[in-house]
């Protein structure tokens, strides 16, 4: 669904744009046997990897092959939903260098990459080879840091991609659409807990705005 703020008004007021389609929906491989590449991205509490694994799932009831990757990285960022025990969870395999997913995919249909800002910029490399083999790839990632900017190897990835879903978080602030991801200053906390604890969902007017 695509949310279009209304002309005039609070920027809190969508409406709904009719005629968009709702889902990501697969292309019809039956006529090919090419692979190709899909990029997930948005802010932090966007549902990246719930869309990420919403479309592993469904490929793997269709008894498919199903592999996923992930940066080996500090793990204040691990995402318990992609490694959880859970019937319908999809676990997740931790690579310390882009690469080794070439080595670890032999004979997979459908490739999963997630938090792929966090990858060296060979990802991009890998996953073109993938493709060029004829397994699917999907990518999920942050494509905005922090600050506002573009994240690692996301703007390169985006590029080369042959479907792109962008989703968007609730602003906290407002309850506008968001696209960034603002870290709150912390400095009256002694522990970091956890993401929730540090970042929350903002949109462009209150991630300006900064803490005022
Ligand atoms: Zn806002």
């Amino acid at each position: 669904m695509v949310l279009l703020p209304r002309s005039r008004g609070r920027p809190r007021r969508y409406e709904r744009f009719k005629n968009s389609s709702p889902m990501f929906i697969e292309p019809n491989t039956r006529n090919g046997s090419g692979g190709w590449i899909e990029v997930i991205c948005g802010s932090m509490f966007s549902g990246k990897t719930e869309e990420l694994i919403r479309r592993l799932r469904r490929a793997r009831y269709a008894n498919l092959r199903v592999e996923i990757f992930k940066p080996e990285i500090d793990n204040r960022y691990h995402d318990t939903d992609i490694v959880s025990h859970d019937e319908n969870s999809i676990a997740s395999t931790p690579v310390t260098h882009s690469r080794n997913i070439l080595l670890m995919a032999e004979g997979v249909d459908v490739v999963g990459v997630d938090e792929a800002q966090f990858f060296d910029p060979d990802i991009l490399e890998v996953v073109e080879l993938l493709a060029g083999k004829g397994v699917r790839v999907i990518v999920a990632g942050l494509d905005m840091d922090y600050t506002g900017k573009p994240f690692g190897p996301m703007p390169n990835l985006l590029a080369i991609a042959d479907y792109i879903t962008k989703l968007h978080a609730i602003c906290v602030r407002c309850g506008a659409i968001a696209n960034y991801s603002y870290r709150k200053s912390a400095q009256d906390k002694l522990f970091v807990l956890g993401e929730q604890d540090v970042y929350e969902a903002r949109c462009r007017r209150c991630f300006k705005k900064g803490d005022h």
